[in-house]
């Protein structure tokens, strides 16, 4: 298994070096050279499988050698061991909706199920080249908490997180700011997330910077996220539905990651007859499904923080595949990115993307109404982020009738992290599971900086050292 980079198609790397360089050197992202399918027939076989066995197959694929299969097996069993559910996901239905819930991690968010993989995956990696690391992070909420929990007190890594001061919510930060490992450094930015996000894409650009701090990354686009993910849409199919019809899966989005995952999915075999981008007001993605046109606005704050983007870092990664990896087209797109602030794809392009995403835009108030209305009617409540992706399957269904699709939507974070707009919604107080009640009177280790490369530089300088 190779890997190439979306601005440069000829070069060649491991896994290994994926995994380590996030970023790719030449500022594009990681793609496999090829995305093998899974047969027709070998999912009878693949059903069989428990989800650890069935992340192990998957997964498998992309490392390729780096890790033997028993080292494998033990970074997918001791990182789902934390997890309430033996399965890893759940699946609920709210009358012919289903429900994949993604949240019976560590700290309640999708993200767990990736991030707990990735932090093994670090430990075994870097024990066995004797290497140490410093991991940077921008987080609008969900990654920073998955990741540290993840690499907290592990050997050889120290991990500095980013995140926006005063737009996450308090329990979200909570998760993060209580951690007391000394590994751990959060940093609260007086600014957004993409803010953030910039800063820490400015320091991997760094080269002089990256080296000297041995730099490496776990965000979104990091591709051992991305694999990860995958797994749940497969099992998704094989174990929730009979096999006999397709599937339609509608996915909170912000980075474009999770949604990407399913895209892979697709490539893989898993019959997929849409997948819904379902965004919030930072509705680029949206924008884009319906004009061609990458345009990223103004940040706007929503009741669905972790969604608060206007950089879907990932997309990158589909424009390439849907220009059959021309790393010439793909670079000449972001080129206008940067010196345009937009790009525009050929209608040809547009209309293929459209044959397997639909998008929708779903307002704060909205949302709202809908977890008071759920609340009312079957007594069930959803975070702000799954009930976007409930309210655009709907808008889809109601669109494009088809009884016989199987219709799935991810549930991304549990309700108790968003307790004050839950709350709010519905009128009554809600119960917190005990993980997040320890967390609430906790001390909080935080520090706060401004909006400024060179002083984000100097503090992760300072304490980056072993
Ligand atoms: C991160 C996150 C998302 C968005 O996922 P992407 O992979 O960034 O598109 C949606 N919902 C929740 C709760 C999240 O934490």
């Amino acid at each position: 298994m190779k890997y190439i980079s979306t601005r440069n198609s000829k070069i060649k790397v491991s896994f290994i070096e994926t995994f380590l360089n996030g970023l790719a050197l030449d500022g594009g992202l990681y793609i496999p050279k090829i995305i093998p399918k899974f047969s027709k027939s070998s999912f009878y076989r693949l059903s069989k499988l428990k989800y650890h066995e069935l992340a192990f197959e998957i997964i498998k694929i992309f490392t390729d050698k780096t890790f033997s299969n028993s080292e494998l097996k033990k970074i997918i069993k001791k990182s789902y061991s934390s997890f309430s559910s033996k399965e890893v996901i759940k699946l609920s239905k709210i009358e012919t909706y289903n429900l994949l819930e993604l949240y019976h991690g560590p700290t309640f968010a999708f993200k767990d199920i990736a991030m707990q993989i990735i932090g093994n995956m670090y430990e075994n990696i870097l024990l066995k080249k004797k290497k140490k690391i410093n991991l940077i992070v921008a987080t609008s909420g969900d990654t920073g908490a998955a990741a540290i929990n993840a690499i907290a007190n592990k050997q050889n890594v120290k991990i500095f997180v980013l995140f926006p001061k005063g737009k996450i919510s308090s329990i979200q930060r909570k998760l993060m700011t209580t951690v007391s490992a000394k590994n751990v450094f959060n940093i609260a930015i007086k600014g957004t997330f993409d803010d953030c996000q910039n800063l820490v894409k400015s320091m991997f650009n760094d080269s002089k910077f990256r080296n000297s701090v041995n730099l490496s990354g776990v965000n979104s686009i990091n591709w051992a996220r991305i694999i990860a993910q995958v797994v749940y849409y497969f099992y998704a199919y094989l174990h929730f539905t009979n096999r006999k019809n397709k599937m339609v899966f509608s996915v909170p989005t912000g980075n474009f990651g999770d949604i990407y995952a399913g895209y892979i999915a697709f490539k893989m075999g898993v019959p997929i007859s849409k997948l819904i981008i379902a965004t919030n007001e930072n509705d680029l993605l949206d924008r884009f499904i319906k004009t061609g046109i990458y345009k990223p606005g103004v940040v706007k704050s929503t009741v669905s923080p972790s969604m608060d983007i206007q950089v879907a870092s990932n997309f990158e990664r589909l424009i390439s595949d849907f220009y059959n990896h021309n790393s010439r087209k793909v670079k000449s797109l972001m080129k206008n990115l940067e010196k345009k602030k937009f790009y525009k794809v050929s209608p040809n392009v547009l209309k293929k993307i459209k044959n397997i995403f639909y998008s929708n835009s779903v307002n704060s108030k909205k949302v709202i109404n809908l977890i008071k209305f759920l609340y009312k009617k079957n007594h069930k409540i959803l975070d702000p982020h799954t009930t976007i992706g409930l309210f655009s399957l709907m808008d889809y269904k109601s669109k494009n009738f088809n009884s016989s699709e199987n219709l799935f939507f991810l549930g991304t974070a549990h309700p108790a992290k968003f307790k004050n707009t839950i709350e709010k919604a519905i009128d009554k107080k809600i119960t917190l599971p005990k993980e997040i009640k320890n967390v609430l009177n906790k001390k909080e280790k935080v520090k706060i900086l401004p909006n400024n490369l060179n002083k984000v530089k100097n503090c992760i300088k300072y304490n980056s050292l072993y």
